[in-house]
């Protein structure tokens, strides 16, 4: 199998779900040479379907892969159907290799194109390469998480662990909502050990597929290789240990698991969405095992954070971004970083397709759902309502002329606000607010943009304002 295909594969895998996987892209088949990239679809239905979704990700992955990125070609292999009958045939039957370097078709496929699929089908018998064995998505590195604030200690006590395996923070738990990177950043720890060690044997598993493993090692009878396939790791890596609630067949048998690893000073690393004491439908000696080691919370990224992310995803993905656009982008999308990326990611394309810069009139366009949503919930009068019965004064005197300090702090954290959480410009902030001129709105924008890095009285009200007003 070329790594290029692997790479697409772990890249769709992240990005859809398990059944488009399947649908889409698993039934592909894929020849690549150093001029052009050629798709291989089962049937009509596929290859339609794969060129309006898909096409343009494997075009980006594609960029993003090569240094001179070879043309991308879809044709459909009609082949296929009688390929799939005479399964018992040996592969060995057609002529692969002297087929191999002939030059590749380039649209029309005819009978030839049965070779670059049975290519791939006979390659996939071939063992497993360790790295395929561990489950890790290459794509989940260091170098591509970016660090910030919310993940600091995080980050540091993952290349801890990576560089030290079993030596310290055993077991590492890593918790936080969803989306903030706690797969990505576990499996970067994975990625690195077998990097510096590639004799190293490291297994990431989400908790419900082990919880599948289990059930299938009593169904079958195959405890012994359960046992021995979980025993002798260097690196177990458990993610969303949450799924384990209720299950107690499963929390029995990880509990002896994570013993033996544990003696043996082998690493054991988990996440979780709570904290180690609050989950629930946990047996309480896990739990307090749990906090054997190091904790560790990945928090939702600030905005500068934000920004930073989209610019790195940007990057990556070939497309130019200019930093008012991030942040224009950065500041609609708070949630988490999964969401931020399908934004940026709907920006790309809308740009792609349109064959236009991106800018942030492009961004609200190719965005216009999002934000209509969010604007909806986030009005004008909702943050002047907000802010006037934090500050305790009345609402009146938000579009009031009255210039005493008391009204005007008030007010103007209530324009730069409004601002941040909603499109409009600064005259139509200005109207609003009793009428005043942008400039006024400018002026209070700058005003607390200052008092928020200088004062932290002001920095504390503004955060409990964002809180309360994005929920
Ligand atoms: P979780 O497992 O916490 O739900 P993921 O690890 O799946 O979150 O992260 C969601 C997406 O956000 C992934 O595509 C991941 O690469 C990306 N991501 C999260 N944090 C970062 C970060 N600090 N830098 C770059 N990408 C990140
Ligand atoms: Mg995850």
């Amino acid at each position: 199998m070329h790594e290029f295909w692997s790479h697409c594969i772990a890249h769709f895998a992240r990005t859809l779900n398990a059944q488009q996987l399947n649908t889409w892209i698993k039934p592909l088949a894929m020849e690549v040479s150093s001029k052009q990239i050629l798709i291989n679809a089962p049937n009509r239905f596929v290859a339609q379907w794969v060129r309006e979704k898909f096409l343009l990700d494997f075009d980006l992955l594609a960029r993003e892969y090569f240094d001179t990125p070879p043309a991308i070609h879809l044709a459909i292999s009609d082949t296929r159907t009688q390929a799939n009958q005479p399964e018992q045939t040996p592969p060995t039957n057609s002529p692969i290799n002297p087929k191999k370097s002939d030059p590749l078709p380039v649209t029309e496929p005819e009978a030839g194109l049965s070779e670059p699929i049975r290519h791939t089908k006979s390659s996939k018998q071939e063992k497993p390469s360790p790295l395929d064995e561990s489950r890790l998505n290459p794509l989940f590195n260091f170098d591509t998480f970016v660090p910030g604030k919310a993940n600091d200690l995080a980050r540091a006590a993952a290349l801890q662990v990576a560089d030290n395996p079993g030596a310290g923070y055993n077991p590492l738990f890593v918790y936080g909502g969803v989306g903030l990177g706690k797969t990505h950043l576990v499996q970067a720890i994975g990625n690195r050990m077998v990097q510096i060690n590639p004799k190293a044997r490291v297994r990431y598993i989400h908790a419900d597929r082990y919880v599948s493993d289990v059930v299938r090692a009593v169904r079958t009878n195959s405890y012994d290789d359960f046992k021995h396939r979980y025993n002798t790791l260097d690196l177990l890596l458990i993610d969303d240990i949450q799924f384990f609630a209720g299950k107690e067949g499963t929390q029995q048998q990880f509990f002896y698991t994570f013993n033996t690893l544990i003696e043996e000073h082998k690493q054991v690393i988990i996440t979780s969405d709570t904290f180690p004491k609050n989950m629930e439908g946990i047996e309480e000696r896990l739990k307090s095992r749990f906090s054997w080691g190091l904790t560790v919370m990945l928090e939702p990224p600030e905005l500068e954070m934000r920004v930073a992310i989209l610019l790195d995803k940007a990057r990556i993905e070939k497309a130019s971004i200019d930093e008012g656009t991030a942040f224009f982008i950065a500041k609609q999308v708070r949630s988490n970083v999964r969401e931020l990326e399908g934004a940026l990611k709907r920006v790309i394309a809308y740009a792609r397709f349109s064959k236009l810069p991106i800018s942030i009139e492009l961004a609200k366009e190719a965005l216009k759902d999002l934000l209509a949503v969010q604007n909806r919930q986030i009005s004008i009068e909702n943050i002047q309502k907000t802010v006037a019965d934090y500050f305790k004064i009345k609402v009146a005197d938000m579009y009031s002329k009255k210039r005493t300090r008391v009204l005007a702090r008030p007010r103007q954290m209530a324009m730069y606000l409004a601002r941040e959480l909603t499109n409009l410009s600064y005259p139509e902030i200005g109207l609003s607010f009793g009428g005043r001129d942008h400039t006024t709105v400018l002026h209070a924008c700058a005003k607390i943009e200052e008092l928020k890095a200088s004062d932290q009285i002001m920095r504390k009200d503004y955060n409990l304002l964002i809180q309360v007003l994005t929920g």
